[in-house]
């Protein structure tokens, strides 16, 4: 036999693994269309920081930046004015917006916020790199991983234009990558606890429902099982059968065939009564029921008398006649007694529950009655009919063939002592 596959993990499968992977999915594109979004956002405010820097030095200093330099210092103009030295403007400037500042004259800083070992980086010069991207091209530049020191920064370079068109030097402006990582990170965390606590509420609706799901289809799993071992008077989870969906439509088929089954396997065709199959397995059942509890039982084999006879003046249809009206009689007052079940031909198993010798001697009084009385015609004539029944108490020492034996032995005696009665010891 194959070995047996859990639905289980295979719903897991196809549920919550996908949603890992949007998880992660939309977690990175998240981070990727945010930091895109962060970069973009970083680059404009350096190139409208490093824009007023130039804009600011044009109105206030009208003119050309110019260099006069001697053999110590170099001093650098911006019309008459001398610039170098006065760091007050890009120091304030980096203190209102946390922007690194740097003026280069050519290649050579000559102002600037950035410091190594505490002394103010004036006179260093900028990278071959940015020389020729910048300087060279006359063009502006952004790039997002620059080394200052052990700094790494994100860096925008603004060429810096004489009124001849002249390319006379650079305006820098900065911040520390870490810096804005660090708020990219807290902005991502919110949403990403969101998507997480979106994702957890799923993957648990999503085991909750698989797990009800489950508990249905393992009733019915184990439903089948039993039917299948031949237990047809197992009994179906009510749940399952009051579900309005594709469980319910199973549960309720499940039980249409059990039915379907036990009519089969364990109802007399003719009488539509039980049959002995049943008689011998309930006979069973409730042995075994009495050694664990102790409750009494009694057995009785009743038997139809001279029934040949039946056949033979009325024929067989009439016999068949008789048999279901009889067995119509017995089931009406075996229902709340215990059952019958067709034993064979015209004899009859009766089994009461809960019941001493004394009290079903009594039920049978009854039946016999009953059965007398009855008013058969067939074919116009009446046809009347006699029971003889042997009784005996149900022992949960006793085995089943014993009993019924004795029962039997009861009936044959009331065969032969004149037919029409109820034998309920041995004489
Ligand atoms: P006794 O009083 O000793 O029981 O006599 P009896 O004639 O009832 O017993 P016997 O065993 O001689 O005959 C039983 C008859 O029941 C024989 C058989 O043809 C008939 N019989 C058995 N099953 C059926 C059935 O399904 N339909 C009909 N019509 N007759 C049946
Ligand atoms: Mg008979
Ligand atoms: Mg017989």
């Amino acid at each position: 036999m194959n070995k047996e596959k859990g639905l289980f993990t295979e719903l897991l499968v196809i549920t919550v693994i996908p949603l890992m992977i949007l998880a992660i999915t939309v977690t990175v594109l998240c981070n990727e269309r945010f930091t895109k979004t962060i970069y973009g956002q970083v680059e404009k405010e350096l190139k409208d920081i490093a824009v007023s820097v130039l804009d600011t030095y044009d109105m206030a200093y009208p003119g050309n930046y110019t260099m006069v330099e001697d053999e110590k210092t170099i001093r650098v103009y911006k019309g008459k004015n001398e610039i170098t030295g006065d760091n007050t403007f890009i120091d304030s400037l980096k203190e209102d917006t946390g922007i690194d500042i740097t003026i280069y004259y050519y290649n050579t800083r000559i102002l600037t916020t950035l410091y190594n070992d505490g002394k103010r980086l004036v006179g260093t010069y900028c990278s071959s790199v940015v020389e020729n991207d910048v300087l060279e091209k006359k063009k502006s530049n952004f790039y997002k991983s620059v080394y200052l020191g052990e700094e790494e920064y994100f860096a925008y370079y603004q060429p810096v234009f004489n009124a001849d068109n002249e390319c006379v030097g650079i305006v820098f402006t900065g911040k520390p990558v870490a810096k804005i990582k660090k708020e990219i990170n807290m902005n991502l965390i919110p949403l990403v606890t969101v998507i997480i606590i979106f994702i957890l509420i799923i993957v648990i609706l999503c085991l909750r429902y698989t797990n009800r799901i489950l508990k249905y289809i393992k009733s019915l799993k184990n439903f089948m099982g039993q039917i299948a071992n031949g237990n047809l008077s197992t009994e179906l989870n009510a749940e399952i059968l009051k579900r309005n969906d594709e469980i319910g439509t199973m549960g309720r088929s499940a039980v249409e065939m059990q039915n379907s089954l036990r009519v089969y396997v364990e109802q007399d065709v003719l009488t539509k009564i039980n049959n002995r199959r049943y008689g011998e397995k309930m006979l069973s059942k409730i042995l075994r029921e009495s050694q664990k509890n102790g409750v009494k039982f009694t057995v009785a084999i009743g038997d139809i008398d001279y029934f040949k006879k039946v056949n033979d003046t009325y024929g067989h249809e009439c016999g068949d006649m008789v048999l279901k009206k009889v067995a119509f009689v017995l089931r009406k007052n075996m229902q709340s007694n215990g059952f019958v079940a067709r034993w064979g031909g015209e004899e009859f198993l009766l089994v009461f529950y809960d019941c001493d010798l004394e009290k079903s001697v009594e039920i049978l009084k009854n039946i016999s009655e009953e059965i007398n009385n009855m008013n058969m015609f067939y074919d116009g004539k009446e046809v009347s009919i006699t029971m003889t029944f042997g009784v005996t108490q149900g022992d949960s020492s006793k085995k089943e063939h014993i009993i019924i034996k004795e029962a039997d032995d009861r009936l044959y005696v009331g065969k032969k002592t004149g037919r029409n009665r109820i034998i309920d010891r041995n004489v």
